[in-house]
């Protein structure tokens, strides 16, 4: 499945932190270390930033893998953002491959990636979902309910359909918001910021692994980790 980050802290460039790092994004589009699901994230990637005197993200996506993609690797360096959610997408068999198939999604005001897989027909209906990717109608389905009821609609749709995998990170461009559900997620606290990402992008020892069904929110004053529901049997 896909893999994605997030950061909030002190402006940072695009390339440190998607194509930089020794595991960043970009090598985690061809050689992830730690994902249970998938072997590469080859079919498109995504990344979303809040810039200031703008109330939306912009986003740059594409339906080609990440290491192919030498225009955004050209402007990468100079696009700089505290506020950062991206992803590399590798698509659930029978979902579409396209564009707008490819995290994150956005209402305009909030940004959300999915790495995981949900059975379409037990979400409720939505409108306005950015394609028909399971990913996408739940992204529509967060952004109807709102962040602050993630954790709840994360335990609903997971009790709707108990296969489905729900790690979900997103950003509204002032605090980040993750979930576990099946999949990893390590966070990474420095005095410059924090990050979330599914995998770590380095070595660095100060890397922790949120345990599965959390619910993570990080805001400039910390982080707060919280169980969602009952652990798993
Ligand atoms: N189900 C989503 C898709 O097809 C996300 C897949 C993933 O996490 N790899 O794009």
């Amino acid at each position: 499945m896909c893999r994605h980050l997030a950061w909030l802290g002190r402006p940072r460039s695009l390339a440190a932190l998607v194509l930089e790092p020794p595991s960043s994004l970009l090598v985690q589009s061809y050689a992830p270390r730690r994902q249970r699901y998938g072997t590469v994230n080859a079919d498109g990637w995504g990344v979303g930033f809040y810039a200031p005197g703008r109330p939306g993200p912009a986003r740059w996506r594409s339906a080609r893998p990440l290491w192919g993609d030498p225009s955004f690797a050209s402007v990468a360096p100079v696009l700089e953002s505290g506020c950062v959610v991206a992803a590399v997408r590798s698509a659930t068999v029978g979902m579409p491959l396209e564009e707008s198939a490819a995290a994150p999604f956005t209402d305009g005001r909030v940004l959300l990636s999915h790495n995981g897989r949900v059975d379409r027909s037990v979400l409720p209906p939505v409108r306005d979902a950015e394609s028909t990717v399971d990913s996408a109608l739940l992204a529509a389905l967060v952004f109807d309910r709102g962040l602050d009821a993630l954790a709840a609609t994360v335990a609903e749709v997971g009790a709707a359909d108990p296969a489905a995998r729900l790690n979900l990170l997103a950003a509204d461009g002032t605090r980040l918001l993750a979930t576990t559900w099946g999949d990893t997620l390590s966070v990474l606290v420095t005095a410059e910021g924090t990050a979330l990402a599914s995998e770590p992008w380095d070595d660095d020892p100060a890397w922790r692994d949120v345990p599965d069904r959390s619910l993570v929110e990080v805001t400039p004053d910390g982080l707060t980790l919280t169980p969602i529901g009952e652990p798993p049997a």
